[in-house]
């Protein structure tokens, strides 16, 4: 029997494999380095772009590859006060020359930069444990969350990636793909308007309740709801500013800890304020971070309140052979510095105004574009079949990637059905370069046929 205004939504799309090379799906010769990378690494490749691109240098906001092609970099959330700037290699090539050590013995390079990280956070949040990944800071704020709460019940958004730990994978929807989330884990829905009546804010507290309500019955009591500030990979939910607090009331009303996953949206990249979780004016119980930390050197870590802390320490031995090494340490203190001398936080602030502000012309002449949302030099275009917002299109997104990739612009997707484009160039981008791309886009959108 036909069905009647049926809405058939996509099936949801895996994080990794968003844009990812299909070895099954190649046709023709692999080149010698693709066929060398699959045999090295097997099934657990994850290489971006139907025809995986080398890459063999970097510099600001653009990279070069082995043919000498230069690719202009909207993707890469990891360097982002620039490409091999000149300040952190320095940093890092002086410190590596000098000594690297782990946290077991006293280096005045690991507290002064401890000192600087803190000097960014409220005052409570005095205790920071450094570590490699953003997975490792995510598991021990679980960790944290649990000694404290006394709680098993954890609450992500329903297309949240935190990393790739045993612990971390149960609570990312967006990396599980033939099993379930557990038991202990309830899903809340991205806070934006779509189908709502009531506010966001109001809205997404009361869905966390709902989620609260739900463990309870499973027989979970609420441990922590974590969330990227951002909600970056279920598609970049920004606005309004201010719509996780009441959420957060009602998780601490049940006795559970906020956690922050400041890995994405951390240090300037929204532009209105250094971590995306002082956007919404929420006081986190934990905050974790990464990505961007060392500008490309492995690092991470979190802060929370020493009392804290100190409870999860009474039962468990915590140390990190690489956390906090004298190295990292430089690194990072580099970026904190490029980001105030070269204003990096009021430059991601007036380029991401000026790409969504010529963002609206495109949209205004192409009615793929469903909505440009985020913050700063974070923002998510959501694409959609011609004039028609409620249906997904992530076939024109990944015809979207794969042309302006050959239009020399890298950039990734995101979202439930991988139908957002995530937009997030270095913050040292220059408006000429924030021009370069929102012309290629357009162009590219205008060279597909109409969905
Ligand atoms: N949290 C978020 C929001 C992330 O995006 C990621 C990585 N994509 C992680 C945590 C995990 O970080 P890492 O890959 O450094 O372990």
């Amino acid at each position: 029997m036909a069905k009647k205004n049926v809405k058939v939504l996509p099936a949801a799309r895996q994080i990794l494999d968003m844009n990812a090379f299909d070895a099954g799906a190649h046709t023709g010769a692999l080149n010698p380095l693709l066929e060398r990378r699959i045999a090295n690494v097997g099934a657990s490749a994850v290489l971006f772009y139907r025809e995986p691109i080398e890459v063999v240098s970097a510099s600001g906001s653009w990279m070069t590859a082995a043919d000498g092609k230069r690719y202009l970099d909207f993707y890469n959330n990891v360097p982002s006060v620039g490409h091999t700037h000149p300040r952190v290699v320095a940093a890092v090539t002086d410190q590596i020359g000098r000594l690297n050590i782990n946290t077991r013995y006293l280096n005045s390079v690991v507290d002064l930069y401890l000192d600087a990280l803190k000097a960014r956070f409220p005052a409570s949040l005095s205790n920071v444990v450094l570590s490699c990944s953003g997975s490792e800071a995510n598991d021990l704020a679980l960790r944290i969350a649990a000694a404290t709460s006394g709680g098993t019940g954890i609450i992500v958004s329903e297309n949240a990636y935190h990393g790739n730990t045993s612990i971390i994978s149960d609570i990312s929807p967006s990396a599980l793909k033939r099993r379930g989330l557990p038991d202990h884990v309830v899903t809340v829905a991205a806070p934006s308007n779509a189908g709502q009546s009531d506010s966001i804010e109001n809205a997404f507290a009361a869905d966390i309740k709902r989620a609260i309500a739900e463990l309870g019955r499973r027989g979970h009591k609420l441990s922590a709801f974590i969330c990227d500030s951002i909600f970056s990979s279920d598609g970049v939910y920004a606005d309004p500013p201010g719509f996780l607090r009441k959420a957060i009331e009602t998780v601490h009303k049940a006795g559970g800890l906020y956690i922050a996953d400041e890995v994405q949206p951390g240090f300037a990249r929204t532009g209105d304020a250094f971590w995306g979780f002082a956007r919404h004016d929420v006081m986190p119980d934990v905050v974790t971070m990464g990505k961007p930390m060392g500008n490309g050197f492995p690092m991470a870590g979190l802060v929370t309140r020493p009392e804290l802390l100190e409870r999860f320490c009474e039962d468990t031995g915590y140390f990190s052979t690489f956390g906090g090494n004298p190295v990292a340490a430089a690194a990072g203190m580099a970026v904190l510095n490029v980001i105030d001398e070269e204003q990096l936080q009021e430059n991601a602030l007036r380029q991401g105004n000026h790409i969504k502000e010529r963002l609206r012309d495109v949209a205004a002449k192409d009615d793929r574009i469903a909505e440009v949302r985020g913050a700063g030099l974070f923002l998510g275009i959501e694409l959609c079949r011609s004039g028609k917002r409620d249906q997904p299109d992530a076939e024109v997104a990944s015809s979207v990637i794969n042309g302006l990739k050959d239009r020399g612009v890298l950039i990734g997707a995101a979202g439930k059905f991988g139908n957002t484009l995530k937009v997030r160039p270095p913050l040292s981008l220059s408006e000429e370069e924030a021009d370069i791309f929102v012309d290629r886009l357009a162009d590219t959108l205008s060279a597909l046929p109409a969905a």
